[in-house]
C-alpha cells in the first residue's frame, strides 16, 4: 500500500480553519428539530380532545366522532407521517399533515358545530407548522384558506373564522420572529466558539513551534562549538596539503610512490577537506545564519548555479529544468544556492539510474514558488516526521550528516518562506518552496512540522 504524505512548514499563509470545527448550528437540521418539539406537540390536540370530551359529554355522536378523528389523527402525525419522513423530505410530510389536519378539523367542526374548542386547533396547528424548510409560510397560507373555506361553507360563523385566523396568524409570526432570534443568538455564540477553537489550535501550534526553536537553537549553540573547533585545524591542515601538493609538483624527478600521491592521493585529501569544509560551513550556518545581506537577486540565475555545483550527483539520472519568468528576489542568494544544492543533492542520491529529477520555478503574485521533484525512492511517514531534525539521516555514515533540510529549513523561514513536502515511498518526492519576494521585515521563526497522510 502505497502512502502520501505532506509536511509542512514555515506558516506565514492564514492557516485554514482546523477540522472538525463547528460550521453551523447543531440544531440546524429539521429532523432534530421536528424531534425536539415533538413530545410536547402531541400534548396540545390532547387537552383539547379532553376539553370536547368533557364540554359535549352525553351528546355520544359529537364525542364519538372527534374522538374517532384524534385516534386517526394522532395515528396519521405520530407513526404515518414519521415513517413517510424517512423516505420523503420533511416539507412533504409537513404538506401531508397540514391536509390531514385540515380534513380532521373539518370533520370535527361539522360534528360539533364548529365549536371554539375546535377552532383551538387552528392556531395551535400554526405554531405546531413553524418549521425550517422554506415552504412553511406558503403551506400555512393554504392551511388557512382551505380550512376557512371548509368552514364557512359549512355555516361556521364568521367572527370565530377571523377571531382563530388572527390569533394563528400572529402566534404563528411570533413563534417564527423569537425562533430566528434564538438562531441568531446561537449562532453567535457558536462563532465565539470557533473564533476560540481556532486561537486554541493557532496557541497549539505556537506552542510546538516554540519548542522546536528551543530544540533548535540549543543544537545550534552546539554544532556552533563544533564547527568552531573544526575550522581551525582543518585550515592549517588544508594549507600545509596545498603547500605540500604545490612543492611536489614544483619536484623535476620524483620516485612513483610519490607521483601516486602527487597526482591522486593528496587531491583525493583536499577534496575531502572541501567537503569537510562544506559540513562546517553548514554548522555554521546552522548554528547562527549567515552574515550576507538581503540583496536583490536573480533567483533562476541561482538555480542554474546550483545545477551545475550538483552536478555530480545528478549525472546519473536526466534532469529537467523549468524556469520561469521570476522577477527579481529579494533574499540572500549564497544562501538560497545552498538549499537549491542540497535539495538537488537529496533527490540525485534518492533516484536510481534511468529516475528523473526536475526543478521548476515561477512566479505567483508576491510568491515565488520553486519545486524539487524526483522520482527517486520517497520518504516513510516516519523519516517525514524527522525531516527537518538537525542530525536526522537515514543514509549510511559518510553519506550524509542530516543538516541539508535543518540548514534549508533554517534559510527559507530567514526568508519568510515555507516549505511543503509531499512523498510517496517508491514513487518520489516533491518539495515546494514558497518564497515571498520581499520577505517581511521581520521573518517568521521555526514553524511547527506537521504531517498529513492521505
Ligand atoms: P542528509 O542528506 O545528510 O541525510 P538531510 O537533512 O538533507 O540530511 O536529509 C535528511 C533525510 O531526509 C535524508 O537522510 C533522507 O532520508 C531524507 N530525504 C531528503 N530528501 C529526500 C528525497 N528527495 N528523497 C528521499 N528522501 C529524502
Amino acid at each position: 500500500m502505497s502512502s502520501r504524505s505532506t509536511q509542512r512548514s514555515a506558516d506565514v499563509e492564514p492557516r485554514q480553519r482546523p477540522e472538525g470545527s463547528t460550521q453551523g448550528l447543531p440544531d440546524a437540521d429539521p429532523e432534530q428539530v421536528h424531534r425536539g418539539i415533538q413530545a410536547i406537540a402531541g400534548m396540545g390536540p390532547m387537552a383539547i380532545n379532553l376539553s370536547i370530551l368533557v364540554w359535549f359529554w352525553g351528546r355520544w355522536g359529537q364525542v364519538l366522532t372527534v374522538m374517532a378523528v384524534a385516534v386517526v389523527l394522532t395515528f396519521a402525525n405520530v407513526w404515518l407521517l414519521e415513517r413517510l419522513a424517512r423516505r420523503l423530505s420533511r416539507a412533504w410530510v409537513e404538506t401531508a399533515r397540514m391536509l390531514l389536519n385540515v380534513a380532521g378539523i373539518s370533520v370535527s367542526g361539522h360534528a360539533t358545530g364548529w365549536s371554539p374548542l375546535v377552532w383551538a386547533f387552528v392556531p395551535y396547528n400554526m405554531l405546531w407548522y413553524h418549521g425550517l424548510d422554506r415552504w412553511v409560510r406558503p403551506r400555512t397560507a393554504v392551511y388557512l384558506v382551505l380550512l376557512n373555506s371548509m368552514a364557512l361553507l359549512d355555516g361556521a360563523r364568521a367572527d370565530m373564522a377571523l377571531a382563530f385566523t388572527i390569533l394563528g396568524v400572529f402566534g404563528y409570526l411570533l413563534a417564527e420572529r423569537r425562533g430566528s432570534l434564538l438562531r441568531g443568538a446561537l449562532e453567535k455564540v457558536l462563532e465565539q466558539r470557533s473564533g476560540l477553537e481556532r486561537a486554541h489550535e493557532e496557541m497549539r501550534r505556537m506552542h510546538a513551534r516554540a519548542i522546536e526553536q528551543e530544540k533548535l537553537s540549543s543544537l545550534g549553540m552546539m554544532a556552533a562549538g563544533v564547527a568552531h573547533e573544526i575550522n581551525n585545524p582543518m585550515s592549517f591542515v588544508a594549507s600545509n596539503i596545498n603547500l605540500l601538493l604545490r612543492d611536489l609538483k614544483e619536484l623535476p624527478e620524483l620516485a612513483e610512490p610519490l607521483k601516486e600521491h602527487r597526482d591522486e592521493v593528496l587531491p583525493a585529501t583536499l577534496e575531502g577537506i572541501r567537503r569537510v569544509n562544506g559540513i562546517v560551513a553548514d554548522l555554521r550556518r546552522f548554528a547562527r545564519g549567515d552574515p550576507e545581506a538581503f540583496e536583490e537577486y536573480d533567483l533562476n540565475a541561482e538555480v542554474r548555479m546550483a545545477l551545475r555545483i550538483a552536478h555530480s550527483q545528478l549525472r546519473h539520472c536526466q534532469v529537467e529544468c523549468e524556469l520561469g519568468a521570476v522577477g527579481p528576489v529579494v533574499g540572500r542568494p549564497r544562501q538560497m544556492a545552498q538549499v537549491l544544492v542540497n535539495l538537488l543533492v537529496n533527490a540525485g542520491q534518492a533516484t536510481s539510474e534511468q529516475g528523473q529529477v526536475s526543478i521548476s520555478t515561477r512566479q505567483e503574485g508576491t510568491w515565488v514558488r520553486i519545486e524539487v521533484r524526483d522520482t527517486g525512492t520517497g520518504m516513510s511517514s516516519e523519516t517525514l516526521n524527522h525531516l527537518f531534525q538537525p542530525f536526522f539521516t537515514t543514509k549510511p555514515p559518510g553519506m550524509g550528516l542530516g543538516l541539508g533540510l535543518a540548514v534549508v529549513h533554517g534559510i527559507i523561514t530567514a526568508h519568510g518562506g515555507h516549505i511543503e513536502v509531499e512523498s510517496q515511498p517508491g514513487k518520489g518526492t516533491c518539495f515546494r518552496l514558497s518564497l515571498p519576494r520581499v520577505p517581511p521585515e521581520r521573518p517568521y521563526g521555526a514553524p511547527a512540522s506537521e504531517a498529513s497522510h492521505v
